[in-house]
């Protein structure tokens, strides 16, 4: 379904050049839970956001169901993105003046989903977040944030979750319902791709993969 060829990427010129990755081939199944495990500096978000479509390789193939995404044009590729695929971060990305629903709801405004104020307001009952709806990212707890995000990244119902380091800032009572969260996705055939240094995602994955400056261990 994912498939990297020999992808790597070079930031800036030299003498301050960083190879981020060097060559990384990686096939990526179906219904695949995936962890990237790497100390800090190895590649880890370069390749997710690779993966997703948000940052081009200075050299390689990513293709997604067989489609090379960084042929497609720019809305294109937003498009395919907003289809398929859903991101959660370290550090949540809540928009600051929206409150738990409307963050929730506010990446479906240009695909129209019949059912999207039904599955956010269920998704937030699932998240335990109900008693929080109308309350804005400052007067949320961060594991409050991070299921938030899980609820933005799970309405499009994406056929792929990409996520980096989502259990960074979390306690781990938080820790354990967001990983919950993403191996309840998993038993329901979705992919996941966990990019993290620590180890707790392991005992969820199908397969942990290890990075090292770059380069596929
Ligand atoms: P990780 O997520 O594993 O910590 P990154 O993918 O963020 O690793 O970074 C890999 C390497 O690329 C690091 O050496 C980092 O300093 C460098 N790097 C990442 N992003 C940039 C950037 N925008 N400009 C220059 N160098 C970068
Ligand atoms: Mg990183």
């Amino acid at each position: 379904m994912i498939q990297l060829e020999r992808i790597s990427k070079i930031y800036g010129e030299l003498p301050k050049q960083a190879i981020a990755l060097k060559n990384v081939d990686l096939k990526i199944g179906k219904a695949e839970f995936i962890v990237v495990r790497g100390p800090s500096g190895s590649g880890k978000t370069t390749l997710l956001m690779s993966i997703g479509g948000m940052l081009q390789p200075s050299s390689g193939t990513v293709r997604i169901n067989d489609k090379d995404i960084y042929l497609l044009s720019i809305v294109e590729r937003s498009r395919f993105r907003a289809l398929n695929i859903g991101f959660v971060f370290q550090m949540f990305h809540l928009i600051p003046y929206l409150s738990v629903l409307e963050n929730i709801i506010l990446s479906t405004r240009h695909i129209k989903y019949d059912d999207s104020n039904k599955k956010a307001y269920s998704l937030i009952e699932d998240l335990g977040l109900s008693d929080r709806i109308n309350y804005k990212p400052s007067e949320l707890s961060a594991g409050e944030c991070q299921r938030v995000a899980l609820g933005r990244a799970l309405i499009h119902r994406p056929k792929i979750i990409l996520a980096d380091e989502p259990t960074g800032n979390l306690d781990p009572e938080n820790s354990s319902i967001v990983m919950k969260t993403f191996s309840n996705y998993h038993q329901n055939g979705g992919t996941v791709i966990i990019v993290t240094h620590g180890e707790d995602a392991d005992p969820f994955a199908d397969r942990v993969i290890y990075l090292k400056k770059g380069e596929i261990k």
